[in-house]
């Protein structure tokens, strides 16, 4: 039986949502295929079996006491440990640092087709079309794989995830990986978040370009994002004029976001920032500028001064 490994990523000791999404694409590319999830790093049989309700149908925990600190390189070893074993026909990743990073490290060690950033599939098996965007958004590039193995990245919150069955049941087994040590992270890895929310998985994100003027103007982005249930996201225009994180920026050079309801408040719209954004369920722009491109994208516009603007919105999410 030919098998498609899903590669679940943590955080914070849980699964990242994206995870799931990787089993959704591979039920979807093949449903008479074995999905085999493996789950690298502290994973534990709670996270075996969580991806077996999600619709795999078993779980390898790949152990290792490296894999606790995220390395591509160890990552990449660890992987191919499982792969030389499982021979899979498919490989399914997250769109994520770490997926961006080892997959095509493992690409090039099978000389396998990879077809990154995908956001959707359509056909099965060999005859499996997938749609990636290209030229930062501005179009979107149907792809076939033509190698034994088929690598894929899927964009987070495109695919959507399947029923969870709490009565699914499947194997769960822990491998013991051998690593060598080619980089160790000496120091201690601080991350960088606007919120408990991944703004990458985020389902509500408000988003402050360089029209927003200051860094204080930012808490009221988040008041309006935490009253949605989101979080915030800025404009690489706000991090340049240091009114936020740079670990915030969305776009080209930035974070790819896929939210439901994406809030756009003093931000132009230029094409870099745009090619993060697009792909926003709803997109809700906020500019003074009735010109400004970003209005040229968005589902919903308000044409006014923001700081006029969020606080009337603000008050009304407060009242209902
Ligand atoms: P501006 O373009 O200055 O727009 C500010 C907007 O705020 C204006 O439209 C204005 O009308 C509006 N405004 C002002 N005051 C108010 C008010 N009171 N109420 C309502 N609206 C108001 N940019 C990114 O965002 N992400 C990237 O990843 C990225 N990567 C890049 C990579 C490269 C190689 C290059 C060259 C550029 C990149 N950029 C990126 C920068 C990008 O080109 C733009 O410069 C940037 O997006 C502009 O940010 P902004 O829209 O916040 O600022």
């Amino acid at each position: 039986m030919s098998k498609i490994i899903a590669v679940a990523e943590l955080r914070d000791n849980g699964l990242r949502n994206v995870s799931f999404e990787t089993i959704s694409l591979a039920k979807q590319w093949d449903d008479e295929s074995e999905v085999v999830a493996v789950v690298l790093g502290t994973a534990d049989s709670k996270h075996g079996q969580a991806m077996i309700h999600a619709g795999a149908d078993r779980a390898i925990l790949v152990s290792n006491e490296q894999l606790h600190t995220p390395t591509a390189e160890n990552f990449t070893q660890a992987l191919m440990q499982v792969i030389n074993e499982e021979q899979p026909t498919g490989i399914v990743f997250g769109h994520t640092s770490i997926g961006k990073d080892v997959a095509p490290r493992i690409a090039g060690r099978l000389n396998a087709a990879l077809l990154s950033d995908v956001v959707s599939i359509e056909g099965q098996k060999q005859d499996a079309v997938f749609t990636r965007p290209i030229y930062a958004g501005k179009a979107f590039e149907k792809t076939q794989g033509k190698t034994e193995t088929v690598l894929v990245t899927v964009r987070p919150n495109n695919i959507e995830v399947l029923q969870t069955d709490s009565s699914r049941q499947g194997d769960i087994t822990v491998k013991e990986v051998e690593l060598v040590d080619l980089k160790t992270v000496v120091k201690e890895v601080v991350r960088k978040v606007s919120s408990g929310i991944d703004l990458s998985e985020a389902k509500v994100i408000v988003s402050g370009g360089r029209g927003i003027k200051s860094a204080d103007t930012f808490e009221m982005l988040r008041e309006l994002a935490e009253l949605l249930g989101g979080t915030v996201g800025a404009s690489r225009g706000a991090c340049d004029a240091g009114y936020c994180d740079y670990a915030l920026q969305i776009g080209q050079t930035g974070k790819v976001v896929t939210p439901d309801l994406y809030i756009a408040c003093g931000i132009s719209g230029a094409i870099q920032h745009v090619a993060g954004m697009s792909n926003s369920k709803i997109i809700v722009a906020i500019n003074k500028d009735p010109e400004a491109n970003i209005f040229s994208i968005a589902d919903y516009g308000i044409v006014g001064d923001l700081f006029e603007v969020i606080p009337l919105l603000i008050e009304e999410l407060k009242q209902s």
